[in-house]
């Protein structure tokens, strides 16, 4: 197999090498880095912002392990498959869940500083559809903050990681059989390494974190745009699930017609008591699921959702007032801070909320190695689709599966490196230069991208809705297509660049939401509103077909 598609972008004029070439330097992309320097390889973190630019920083109420006493990693798993909604793989939720304790310890033991009582005990908090307190937290509601800070400490010290910061990386590059051997990338440095080059390396690493920015209202980060995802398909990887976008039920209102990054309100808030309510202080999850408020995410939020439609308001609202001043500022000072910016203050008023999209629960197929189906090519964190998210990924199952996931990388490259199995590669320089240029759209498309997928394939999507965002994104393409046909193309930069990955997630993700005929998990259809395990509890899996476009396949049953 080798790469079929390929963004435009100039030749590269300059190479660099290294063993492990690691995309991404959030939690997943920082663990594998120095967990494979303990196998006496090299890494290479390529990362497209500075390196705390992505999600894992903004990770609020913190990771979930059975660290706590009478907790088991048998009950994490059966809340795990709950959520999921019948499509988890059971035995990655099994490797999370028994691997995880473990895996956070080795985190602190990195520098990672929990938040503990005066025992000396971690603090646990709860969050939506986890029936014990199990979330490990930091600097109350800071925990991402304080792992990418472990983390970056700790990759900063390591003279055998190099960090190369503003570098978006391209696409794969293989050898002629076929196995990853590099990558391309274009870095906005100074002197030799400027421009597009390339880097060649023994094995490649996809951790560039999620996708949400595919929508207009995202908890996201701007780097959040889909890069491995669209990288794997052009690669000719299988990727899966991609229809399972978790809508967060709670970031903050900031006004009817906000776009990009919004600010997120913890689950961990409601894990501490606050209640939902309308316009009217009706708590309206009473009665609706056992665990009323901490009900799994996607309940959570298909209530919201219908609440304002019923009510014909644009947000709902998180009542705190009832912790007081000295608990909003002592547990969540970084939330309090927040609202008090936007003009909120919680210790007195309820805080406007409404649902936007947070976390994709898809993404590039891997094998519980973290191995995808292009040889060499591996991915974990947020990215990757694991299968132990299914349809609905459980409140802070993520830092700890790109932890998790990530050691396990580290570990099989270690495994292949041990039995000669992993040697230096050479590129197919012909095969690179003979995957077909994918026109660039402009970069203004990336808005109307969003707002296209908002309305079309957001908490709400029906065939019509879908329909609409489809027509919508095929007209964006073609008109990039045109441009470069009438010798008009869009120049290659980081937005166009960007802008191609998020058309063709948008794309595919909007495929397999329309092929999908049920609801389930966080998908839901208006027009088909209950579960189908007789034809639906099964994955779809999307490639590249050779024209350029994303197909989507139903797995075997
Ligand atoms: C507001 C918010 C709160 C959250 N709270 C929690 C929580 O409490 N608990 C929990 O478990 N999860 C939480 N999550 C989810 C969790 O933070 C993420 O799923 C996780 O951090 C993803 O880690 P990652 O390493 O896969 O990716 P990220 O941390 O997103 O890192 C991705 C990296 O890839 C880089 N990158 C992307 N594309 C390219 C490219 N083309 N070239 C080079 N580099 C690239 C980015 O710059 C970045 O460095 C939250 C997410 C958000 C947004």
């Amino acid at each position: 197999m080798s790469v079929t598609h390929r963004l435009t972008a100039p030749a590269p004029g300059w190479t660099a090498a290294t063993d492990v070439v690691v995309v991404g330097s959030g939690v997943a992309g920082l663990t594998v880095a120095l967990n494979v320097r303990k196998a006496g390889l090299r890494a290479m973190v390529v990362t497209k912002a500075v390196l705390d630019e992505g999600s894992t920083r903004w990770a609020q109420g913190g990771i979930a392990a059975a660290l706590g006493e009478g907790d088991t990693p048998e009950q994490h798993l059966d809340d795990t498959l709950v959520a999921g909604a019948g499509l988890c793989d059971e035995e990655a939720v099994r490797t999370l869940v028994t691997e995880g304790p473990d895996a956070v310890r080795r985190l602190i033991a990195t520098g990672a500083l929990f938040d503990r009582g005066e025992d000396g005990e971690i603090l646990l908090t709860r969050e939506g559809g986890h029936h014990r307190r199990r979330i490990a937290h930091a600097g109350g509601d800071a925990t991402g903050a304080e792992i990418s800070r472990a983390l970056v400490a700790a990759v900063r010290t390591d003279p055998g990681i190099e960090l190369i910061e503003h570098a978006l990386v391209l696409d794969l590059l293989t050898d002629t059989e076929g196995h990853a051997a590099g990558l391309t990338l274009h870095v906005m440095g100074e002197g030799q390494r400027d421009g597009v080059g390339a880097v060649r390396a023994r094995a490649v690493v996809l951790a560039t974190g999620g996708m949400g920015q595919v929508f207009s209202a995202t908890t996201n980060p701007a780097v959040s745009t889909g890069d491995g995802v669209a990288l794997a398909l052009r690669a000719g990887a299988a990727v899966t699930d991609l229809e399972f976008v978790q809508f967060h039920p709670t970031p903050l209102w900031v006004g009817p017609d906000a776009e990009g990054q919004l600010p997120l309100i913890s689950e961990a808030v409601r894990g501490e008591g606050a209640h939902l309510v309308d316009a009217d202080g009706v708590r309206f999850m009473v009665g609706q699921h056992e665990l009323a408020e901490l009900a799994p995410r996607d309940i959570v939020a298909k209530a919201i959702t219908r609440r304002m439609q019923e009510q014909g308001a644009d947000h709902m609202f998180l009542d705190g007032r009832h912790f007081g001043a000295e608990m909003w500022e002592h547990r969540f000072p970084t939330i309090l801070a927040t609202c008090r910016a936007h003009g909120i203050d919680p210790v007195t008023a309820p805080i406007p909320i409404a649902p936007a999209a947070h976390y994709a629960s898809g993404g590039v197929r891997t094998d519980p190695r973290g191995r995808t189906s292009v040889p060499g090519l591996y991915a974990c964190g947020e990215v990757a689709c694991t299968g132990v998210h299914g349809a609905n990924r459980l409140a802070s199952n993520s830092l700890l599966e790109g932890l998790v996931f990530a050691e396990r990388i580290a570990a099989d490259l270690a495994g292949r490196h041990a039995a000669g199995e992993l040697p230096e590669r050479t590129v197919d320089v012909a095969a690179a230069r003979a995957a077909r240029p994918v026109p660039l759209p402009p970069s203004e498309a990336r808005a109307d991208i969003q707002r296209l997928m908002s309305r079309g394939a957001g908490v709400l999507r029906s065939a019509t809705s879908m329909a609409d965002a489809a027509a919508g994104l095929a007209l964006i393409a073609e008109q990039a297509h045109s441009h470069v046909a009438e010798e008009k193309p869009a120049d290659p930069r980081v937005e166009t660049w960007e802008a191609a990955n998020l058309l063709l997630v948008a794309t595919a993700l909007v495929a397999a939401a329309a092929q999908r005929e049920e609801t389930r998990g966080c998908h839901w259809r208006e027009d088909f509103p209950e579960r189908d395990d007789a034809h639906w509890r099964r994955h779809l899996i999307t490639t590249l077909a050779a024209s350029g476009d994303p197909v989507s396949t139903p797995e075997e049953q």
